[in-house]
């Protein structure tokens, strides 16, 4: 087979409509200078603005724009999720629609596939045009998980990445229904690579990531990848059950020496404050966790399409 797709361009869409037309120019104009047979997967979450006539409409026009529509919002990870799941290209690439990462470094990103890497990420040397909100918790965010998972995800790096189709293959065996992209990427081996890039402000439109779903989504990230927050109880307990351990020879002998520090209701109710507030916190903590293993043991659809290409890969 000649045509055989090379490469396969997924973008998450969910409200995007200013979008998609410069999109489509933009990915169609840097493709077609690699003279391979390229595919535009624009997966639909559930756009209410319009966006999925529009992304019906190039699709009638240019064979090489696959729609994948979900029946719902399932959010921006399951929708690369269903993008990775319909590629078919040798090598794949994630970008966002609302052209923050520019299709043209997808070219990079290609030859270093050409050199034999397989996994290769994008890294922001420099965003423009973000609140100091989104690049103070992002920040943070990265440096948290560094420290409490043993995976090395790179600073600074979204799911803008191109991914060889043995990593597609591996990635979209791994049916997690809290994913973690950039996470799993990482964690899958193969010979990555990272080039930097300028991150551009948004063309069109809003972020559609509120605090809530940024919050969610950082959740997600450390309980796929980490037992830190279950061992912060067991930490918690030691140190107290240290301090009391101390504290009572402190303040018998404080008593025989005739001292009588530690008085009365407010320090009882501090303790108790104190130690009924831990418990409830790792409670929660537990609770997180719980509700994550009675998702996956319910084994449920990750995603819902109401259309999609056939997948034969
Ligand atoms: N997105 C999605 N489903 C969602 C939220 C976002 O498919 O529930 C897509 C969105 O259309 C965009 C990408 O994910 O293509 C990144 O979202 P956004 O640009 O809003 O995030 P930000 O860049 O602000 O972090
Ligand atoms: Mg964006």
């Amino acid at each position: 087979m000649d045509n055989k797709i090379v490469y396969s361009v997924i973008a998450p869409i969910y409200n995007e409509v200013g979008n998609i037309p410069e999109l489509y120019r933009r990915v169609k104009e840097t493709l077609q200078k690699t003279g391979e047979a390229w595919e535009l997967l624009m997966v639909d979450d559930g756009s209410t603005d319009g966006s999925t006539d529009e992304i019906r409409k190039l699709a009638a026009q240019d064979e090489q724009i696959k729609p994948v529509i979900f029946a719902r919002n399932f959010g921006h990870q399951l929708a690369v999720t269903a993008g990775l799941d319909y590629s078919q290209g040798q090598a794949v690439v994630i970008i966002d629609a609302d052209l923050q990462d520019p299709p043209e470094v997808i070219l990079d990103l290609i030859s270093k596939w050409k050199e034999g890497y397989e996994v290769v990420y994008a890294q922001r040397s420099e965003r423009e045009g973000e609140s100091w909100f989104k690049l103070i918790s992002a920040s943070l965010f990265y440096r948290i998980i560094y420290r409490i998972t043993d995976i090395n995800i790179p600073m600074d790096t979204g799911d803008f990445r191109l991914l060889d189709h043995k990593v597609v293959e591996v990635i979209s065996g791994m049916r997690e229904r809290h994913r973690f992209l950039r996470g799993m990427s990482a964690w899958v081996g193969f010979k990555q690579t990272g080039i930097s890039y300028k991150r551009a402000t948004r063309y069109s439109g809003v972020t559609k990531y509120p605090f809530k779903k940024m919050l969610k989504f950082a959740i997600d990230a450390i309980t796929s990848f980490s037992y830190f927050p279950l061992q912060l109880a067991m930490y918690l307990g030691f140190l107290t059950a240290g301090i009391s351990i101390i504290a009572i020879p402190v303040v018998i002998i404080l008593r025989i020496v005739g001292l009588h520090a530690f008085l009365g209701q407010t320090t009882t109710l501090i303790a108790v404050l104190f130690l009924g507030g831990v418990q409830l916190i790792s409670l929660g903590i537990l609770g997180e966790y719980i509700g994550r293993i009675y998702d996956e043991a319910k084994g449920r659809p990750l995603y819902i399409v109401r259309e999609a290409p056939s997948k034969d890969k």
